[in-house]
């Protein structure tokens, strides 16, 4: 490989031995102040993670339990490469909530949908194809795409989602350009990092130029369950069944920990994604997989779903009441659902300029340039609210407020 894949990286022997799609593995330049931002005394509105202690205890330890009194050494063992047959049915029903109907033949259980997106980029991309994707865009798909040496074309986004204009004029451009566009990737329900909800209208549209210009669409929708008023539209894949990959997870409605999410293929691509996954794993988990299956059997899961769907409104309402309170001079989206508010900074701020001092400070944000490619994004800041209690949240706008305070007196 060549030596300006991984600069200042001499210290490592192996340097010059990697192979060329290893240079898009590159931690962010943020990756190290984050590491500050864990200390306790740091209020992080920074990372993602769900809030798991919302879930039952004993909801788990039941279903483990049950798992190894009705399953025994089944449970233990390597299974199949496309995912337990009873969970697969199972996650029929989940999708159900989102207006898909399916045949679970064509489902693939993978290890959290971030490892779909690994499976969908290594059977789809090859050096130099492009994926569009909405700009801002969540940064470990774009991270997953540029290691397959794929390059990112953001197409905007507004209050309504992707503008379906404006990918009119970037399809054109692109192919004008001799370019070939693999995938539209799209998180269309309470977007990570945006927070917002493509509309079905854009929906139905953005499928309409998907089908003429032959791209596949890649539809990730870890959120769309966590609404907090009223549902997301129906997911794109209730009406498209041959052009959509569809990516799903249990990470948010249940744990991250289980690492068990899904892709539903058209029908075509199923075999072949099943390969891929035995050729990365083997199988899935067995035992998350088994244990899901028997709380979905057993549990209130959709009760359970509501119980998340009120911790993360209140913690939202706590965030967006409490940024109008300090920082009523910024602009900021307001979700539905999901974890994500996104935060336009007046000029002359830069979010990524500003994080160490806010560190200072003890709080922590992700600055929006690590949800581009492109070196957009510095002047929007993603909030997560999510993991914080309600108290926290309100502890770290107020911090939040002197830093941004301060910067502007600067
Ligand atoms: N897609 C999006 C948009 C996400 O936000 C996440 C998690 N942060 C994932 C995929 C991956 O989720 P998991 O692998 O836990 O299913």
């Amino acid at each position: 490989m060549t030596e300006n894949n991984q600069p200042g990286n001499n210290l490592d022997p192996w340097y010059s031995h990697y192979a060329e799609r290893a240079a898009g593995l590159r931690a962010s330049e943020v990756r190290a102040l984050f590491a500050v931002a864990s200390r306790p005394e740091v209020v992080s509105l920074a990372g993602g993670m769900p809030f798991v202690s919302a879930l039952p205890q004993d909801l788990v330890i039941n279903a483990m339990d049950q798992v190894m009194v009705k399953q025994g050494p089944t449970a233990l063992q390597y299974g199949s490469g496309q995912g337990v047959p009873a969970l697969r049915e199972q996650i029929l029903e989940v999708m159900a909530l989102e207006g898909i109907q399916a045949n679970a033949d064509d489902v693939v259980v993978t290890t959290g949908s971030q490892h779909a997106l690994e499976l969908v980029s290594k059977l789809f991309l090859d050096p130099g194809d492009v994926v569009i994707s909405e700009g801002p865009s969540y940064v470990t798909a774009m991270v997953i795409f540029r290691s397959y040496q794929a390059d990112v074309d953001h197409v905007p986004m507004d209050e309504h989602g992707m503008i379906p204009e404006a990918l009119r004029e970037h399809i054109t451009r692109l192919k004008a350009a001799g370019r070939t566009i693999k995938l539209l990737y799209t998180i269309p329900s309470f977007h990570n990092p945006a927070g917002v909800t493509l509309s079905w209208e854009r929906r139905l549209e953005i499928l309409a130029i998907a089908k003429e210009h032959d791209i596949l669409v890649l539809e990730d929708n870890p959120y769309g369950l966590l609404y907090f008023d009223k549902p997301a539209p129906d997911a794109m894949r209730s009406v498209e069944e041959d052009g959509v990959i569809y990516l799903g997870t249990f990470s948010k409605t249940l744990a991250p920990g289980f690492r068990t999410g899904w892709a539903l293929a058209p029908h075509a691509i199923r075999e072949k994604l099943v390969l891929a996954n035995e050729a990365a794993v083997l199988s899935p988990s067995s035992f998350s997989q088994l244990v899901i299956s028997e709380y979905l059997a057993t549990a209130d899961w959709k009760e359970q779903i509501n119980t998340f769907r009120g911790v993360y409104r209140e913690r939202k309402e706590a965030m967006l009441s409490a940024l109008g309170e300090h920082l009523p001079q910024l602009e900021w989206t307001n979700p539905n659902g999901g974890f994500y508010v996104w935060v336009t900074l007046p000029e002359p701020l830069d979010s990524k300029a500003m994080l160490p001092r806010a560190v200072k400070e003890l709080v922590a944000y992700t600055p929006g340039t690590a949800f581009y490619g492109d070196g957009n994004g510095r002047q929007n800041i993603r909030l997560s609210f999510c993991y914080p209690t309600p108290d926290q949240i309100r502890l770290g706008i107020r911090r939040l407020a002197t830093v941004i305070d301060g910067e502007l007196d600067l």
